[in-house]
């Protein structure tokens, strides 16, 4: 059995326990890249194309070359295949800026009109490792989470698109940082709130809370990243007879709803089963939405308009 499969953008399947980053890449220097975290389940990568979608508005977000959507399903099935279909894994497909001394060369290129050297190449690989230990956990027994201010307005990301909210990047150091900071709390996950006071998202998940026959995320525009994972539910949970919605949420709202739920393609979707020291029990109607969740990244098709 293999335990990490490494394929570059070329479709080559390189030795994982072999070098691959050149020191001045730009994405290890600067964090200045984007990637998408896919689950690998029965051999195929899940709601492939939904990730590959988030995959170019992020690209774009960073004015990073336009993605060949082409070449990235070529190497992303051929590493679903090496890793193969007797456990699910974990997914990355990584896109950085290149090497900054290529870059400084396409910058001295362009200033000298050679213009045909001036395209720096980007580094792009696809990476698939053992699914963490936590994952079954989370997805069986849920997480308990702490409320953390992210120090942002809900509309910094209107006002500031620089800070590229919405786009998956490499900068996640203070995701983790803030992860760190629960689990010394004693907590697994943690739910990020606006100076407003409203729900933002999780370090690594989106934030859905369940009432009655609904299911409500707080929109996108608030500055947090549109979950491939929220999505496949929505599209699944609206066939079954649930209204859902993008609406504002206030950490009030966390305490009044039958549900909350940390959704990512990873964890899939995980109840929170205490908020802030406080139990949430589970709701008749968990197993429902685990399995709507499930369908759904089955189901996900086409790239939609992210
Ligand atoms: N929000 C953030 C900040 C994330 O990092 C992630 C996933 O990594 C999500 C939300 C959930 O997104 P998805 O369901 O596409 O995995």
């Amino acid at each position: 059995m293999v335990d990490r499969v490494l394929v570059t953008l070329d479709g080559v399947v390189q030795d994982a326990d072999a070098p691959l980053l050149f020191a001045d890449d730009i994405g290890v220097l600067r964090g200045d890249g984007v990637f998408e975290t896919v689950l690998v389940r029965g051999g195929s990568a899940c709601a492939l194309e939904f990730h590959l979608g988030r995959l170019r508005r992020s690209a774009q977000a960073l004015e990073l070359p336009e993605p060949e959507l082409s070449r990235w399903r070529e190497a992303v099935e051929t590493a679903a295949k090496e890793w193969g279909t007797e456990d699910e894994g974990i997914m990355r497909l990584v896109l950085t800026r290149g090497r900054d001394s290529e870059l400084s060369g396409a910058r001295s290129s362009v200033k000298s009109g050679d213009l045909a050297a001036a395209v720096p190449v980007p580094t792009a690989y696809v990476l698939v490792m053992p699914v963490p230990e936590r994952v079954a956990k989370a997805r069986t027994e849920g997480v308990s989470v702490v409320t953390l201010p992210r120090g942002i307005s809900i509309d910094l990301a209107q006002a500031a698109p620089w800070q590229l909210l919405g786009a998956k990047t490499l900068s996640y150091a203070t995701n983790m940082a803030a992860l760190r900071f629960a689990h010394r709390m004693g907590a697994d996950d943690v739910i990020f709130t606006s100076t407003e006071n409203r729900v933002l998202e999780g370090p690594r998940s989106t934030v859905v809370i369940a009432r009655d026959k609904k299911l409500i995320t707080p929109p996108a525009k608030n500055g947090v990243l549109p979950g491939v994972t929220q999505r496949a539910l929505f599209a699944e949970a609206e066939k079954a007879g649930w209204t859902c919605s993008y609406e504002l949420l206030f950490t009030a709202d966390l305490l009044t709803c039958d549900s909350i739920w940390m959704l990512s393609s990873i964890s899939l979707a995980a109840r929170v089963n205490s908020l802030d020291g406080l139990r949430m029990s589970a709701p008749d109607n968990a197993q429902e939405i685990i399995d709507l969740v499930d369908r759904g990244i089955d189901r996900a098709g086409a790239i939609g308009d992210w």
